[in-house]
């Protein structure tokens, strides 16, 4: 499988990422989620995507696209494949990543364009939660974990992230319109784009990727 999920912050590409990951076992690869690890581990490239992430604003291109393509590199990814989550945000992304895949051999299956009306993605990000070692998602409304403030999964703490804040939520909202929503344009004149409406239960989002893609 090599797959893209794309769409605004908060629309449950990370979800779709693991439940489709976890049903195929395809690593999926979030570019935001080896930001946060990078700002953890208080790596060099962590500190400077720091000053961006808390803004939500976007990392420059540059080391965007060397972080990823040194992922995508992997030979364990040519053998399984990949679920990219969050890359690319940018045409500029979207073309070198259309030059890797195409030096890699590697050419993409399809892209799902997720998408949901703000309120929703308002309200969905306003509780989230996630993992601070495995990356997992919660909801203090919707999905909360049975031990509060712990990870089902890994027994970690969860936190909110720090960019999960009304104004910068604002701020990324009208980043994706500025930036990706062109990216979905140029993966439609490539015919690989399908428009997925998320609005639903992330369950039944799975179920229509799935039998897409199948
Ligand atoms: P995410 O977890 O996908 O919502 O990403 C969190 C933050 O990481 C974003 O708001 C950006 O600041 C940064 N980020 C993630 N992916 C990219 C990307 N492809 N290009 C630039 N910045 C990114």
């Amino acid at each position: 499988m090599r797959v893209i999920l794309i769409g605004p912050p908060g629309v449950g590409k990370g979800t779709q990422a693991a439940l489709l990951g976890g049903r195929k076992g395809v690593p999926s690869l979030s570019s935001g989620e080896i930001f946060r690890r990078e700002i953890e581990a208080q790596t060099d490239l962590g500190r400077m995507a720091q000053r961006y992430i808390s803004h939500g604003e976007l990392v420059p291109n540059g080391v965007t696209i060397e972080m990823m393509a040194k992922r995508l590199r992997d030979p364990e990814i040519r053998r399984s494949g990949f679920i990219l989550d969050g890359f690319p945000r940018t045409v500029r992304q979207a073309d070198s990543l259309q030059e890797i895949l195409a030096d890699l051999g590697l050419p993409l299956q399809r892209v799902y364009s997720l998408y949901a009306p703000d309120e929703l993605i308002v309200s969905r990000l306003s509780g989230r939660m996630g993992c601070t070692k495995c990356g997992a998602i919660y909801h203090s409304l919707s999905k909360p974990s049975t031990r509060e403030g712990y990870c089902d999964v890994c027994n970690s703490p969860i936190v909110v992230r720090t960019d999960d804040q009304p104004d910068t939520i604002r701020e990324r909202l009208r980043i994706f319109r500025e930036e990706t929503a062109p990216v979905i344009e140029f993966y439609e004149e490539l015919g690989l784009t399908r428009v997925i409406d998320a609005s639903r239960d992330a369950e039944e989002v799975y179920k229509d990727i799935l039998s897409e893609l199948e």
